[in-house]
């Protein structure tokens, strides 16, 4: 396969790909299926033994004592802020390089996000910048798992342990991913996924949130349960009738249909983060040969979990900007998209707290270079075979 000269879609060419291939996308088989009718079928829709037996399941795969399953990752990203008792005008560290939802859910519990800045191989959280953002206000490090590449776990740790700060790691992107040889799902004092459909198992919607830490795993599921000591399933076992609110939560609780259906998913995981980095090797291989196409770094003591498989482009070697060739690859039937805007930029926390342009340059500068290509575990060969063609003929075309 070489760069070709072919006319593209976006000038009247032959797309490459009739239908769009998305960037990312679930896949559900008859065992699914099924496991969600059987609940269908039985007593409990919520609240009932699948989330349990969802919980117990997940811990083991990931090696921590604790699950809390809720109703998204953005609720387990909540009652992470909750459960490390984040009051308002507390700070907590933030990188600017991922989705609102890791910000917000500080702003949730009228916490302060601090955007710091990421390393410009990676996009990860650049531990020095932690460190040079950290005030007496400071509670916690927000660490993203960006793209699916662990953070530098043992760096954030210790100036964690340092400054006295709780870890928290949105590891939304990294299920199944490891950082020296430890699962993601242990490294911070809690961390938070999402079952989203995009994400690497899917309930619909969904999220979970593992801790070692008992004593905040009963802060969480006091939290998604409105605020009150026990569910509706225990009292139910106990024959009782009380139970206490004793603090302001939410309903923020999973169904028994989202968690069988998670269960289910569960048991492919390992099999499709395999296949996810197998895709990941395939472009990496490709995109060697195209200079104007940069891969993000992965460092050697990660497994990655590939959630995204982001490329940077090297502009100074094109002739267009990176949205005029995210809108050829599209009109080739690649479903690319770009992540993130840097959150900082977005007009609410601009309002809000006050936050500019110049804030975070090294994410700044990548948000004009970066772009997601497909990659997710039921693309066959055609598929990944069509993303590389699609991307050497676009870029190809652009070369200065
Ligand atoms: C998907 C995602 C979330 C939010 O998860 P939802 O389940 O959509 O609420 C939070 N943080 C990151 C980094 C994500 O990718």
């Amino acid at each position: 396969m070489t760069a070709t000269s072919e006319k593209l879609a976006i000038e009247g060419g032959k797309p490459v790909r009739q239908a769009i291939l998305p960037y990312g996308t679930q896949w559900l088989d008859e065992e699914d299926i099924t496991a969600v009718i059987e609940v269908l079928r039985s007593r409990w829709l919520t609240t009932g033994p699948k989330v349990a037996e969802f919980e117990r399941s997940f811990a083991k795969s990931v090696g921590s004592r604790e699950a809390v399953a809720v109703s998204s990752g953005t609720a387990a990203l909540h009652a992470s802020m909750y459960a490390i008792d984040i009051k308002p005008g507390d700070e907590v560290i933030v990188p600017a390089m991922t989705f609102a939802a890791t910000a917000n859910a500080v702003v949730f519990q009228q916490g302060i996000p601090i955007f710091v800045d990421v390393d410009p191989k990676t996009l990860l959280i650049d531990p020095g910048q932690v460190e040079m953002h950290i005030s007496p206000k400071t509670r916690a490090i927000v660490a993203v798992d960006y793209a699916g590449h662990p953070c530098d776990y043992d760096t954030l740790r210790a100036i964690a342990e340092r400054y006295r700060l709780y870890l928290i790691a949105d590891a939304c992107h990294s299920l199944g991913g490891a950082y020296k040889s430890k699962s993601v799902g242990t490294l911070a004092d809690i961390t938070t996924f999402s079952f989203h459909p995009v994400k690497h198992i899917t309930t619909g919607e969904g999220g979970m949130a593992t801790t070692n830490d008992s004593e905040l795993a009963i802060r969480m599921r006091i939290f998604r349960n409105h605020g009150i000591t026990t569910e509706y399933h225990q009292r139910e076992q106990q024959g009782s009738w009380f139970y206490e609110m004793v603090d302001l939560g939410y309903n923020y609780r999973i169904t028994d249909i989202q968690c069988a259906l998670g269960l289910s998913q569960l048991r492919k995981l390992s099999a499709w983060v395999k296949r996810r980095q197998e895709i990941a090797q395939r472009y990496n291989a490709a995109f060697a040969e195209v200079p104007a196409v940069r891969p993000l770094d992965v460092r050697a003591e990660v497994s990655h979990a590939y959630h995204l498989y982001v490329v940077r482009l090297d502009l100074t070697r094109l002739q267009v900007t990176r949205g005029q060739v995210f809108a050829a690859l599209r009109a080739e039937g690649i479903g690319v998209n770009v992540h993130y805007i840097p959150v900082h930029l977005h007009p609410f926390y601009r309002k809000r707290f006050g936050t500019c342009p110049g804030l975070c340059p090294v994410a700044e500068a990548a948000y004009q270079e970066i772009i997601t290509l497909p990659i997710f575990p039921r693309m066959g060969e055609k598929d990944i075979e069509d993303v590389m063609y699609a991307v050497k003929k676009v870029v190809g075309a652009y070369l200065r």
